[in-house]
């Protein structure tokens, strides 16, 4: 198995935020026709539910029309917001309201909030979480994003009927939590650089999904601000992926 194993982070430096999240693009016009892509998506498919729930249509097609509409909006919120966190970062302010914090409810919050994301692609979904509180000294906000963009990729790079697992538990004087699919997996060459801003492993994999490359480098950041640590491990292509959140226990 090869695993990345991400030190604890060196944030990013930059004039300006567009600046800086542009050059590690690779140039500010890719950056915006990157996120202008990742914009119009969900976008149409906002005006179509919004066409489709203004004729006259079936109660249940109504009802369909409405949950991709809210998880469109939602996508494109997520988007929006990880962009400006990481504005934030790169200017050296992404400021926790740290609390201690049993971190299942972190997860629980997490998984309840991709709940029907991961019912329409008819993932399984199983949970391992201990009987005792895992105490952390976090800020809830933050630790729920991390889960929610690890158990969204976890979701979005495997196939419809695929298992997901997400195990919390205590290590020594750590809290740690495995985020496990079995999903499209990670090239060994990739790996090292899975977490890098931008970075998306897809390029040689036919299987490649749409993205802007962000979530990864914001998981990364939020964890090591935390004193954590996260690290990526996949058998290979095709052979599904593990994401292991280490945080410093609050016994
Ligand atoms: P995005 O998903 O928007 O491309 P991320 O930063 O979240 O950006 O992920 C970076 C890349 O890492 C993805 O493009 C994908 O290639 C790879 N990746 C992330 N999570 C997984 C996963 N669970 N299984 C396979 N590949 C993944």
């Amino acid at each position: 198995m090869v695993v990345s194993d991400v030190a604890p982070g060196r944030l990013y430096l930059a004039r300006t935020p567009v600046d800086g999240l542009a050059r590690a693009h690779g140039g500010k016009d890719e950056f915006l026709a990157a996120v202008c892509h990742e914009l119009r998506c969900p976008l149409a498919a906002i005006q179509n539910a919004s066409r489709l729930l203004s004729s006259d249509v079936e109660p249940a097609a109504r009802l369909k029309a409405q949950v991709l509409m809210e998880r469109q909006i939602r996508r494109m919120t997520q988007l929006l917001g990880d962009l400006q966190d990481l504005s934030r970062i790169s200017h050296g302010g992404l400021p926790l309201r740290r609390e201690r914090l049993d971190l299942r409810s972190a997860v629980g919050n997490a998984i309840e909030t991709l709940d029907s994301d991961i019912k329409a692609r008819d993932h399984q979904l199983t949970a391992v979480l201990p009987d005792a509180p895992l105490w952390v000294y976090a800020d809830p906000l933050r630790l729920e994003q991390v889960f929610v963009n690890l158990l969204s990729n976890a979701s979005k790079y495997t196939d419809a009927g695929g298992e997901l697992t997400v195990r919390a538990h205590r290590q020594d004087d750590l809290a740690v939590v495995r985020i496990r699919d079995s999903g499209i997996g990670i090239a060994p060459e990739a790996l090292p650089f899975i977490f890098d801003l931008f970075r998306q492993a897809d390029a040689g994999n036919p299987r490649s999904r749409s993205g802007l490359g962000i979530g990864l480098a914001l998981v990364r950041d939020i964890v090591s601000l935390h004193g954590g640590r996260v690290t990526a491990a996949s058998e290979g292509i095709g052979r599904g992926s593990e994401f292991a959140v280490q945080l410093p226990g609050e016994y």
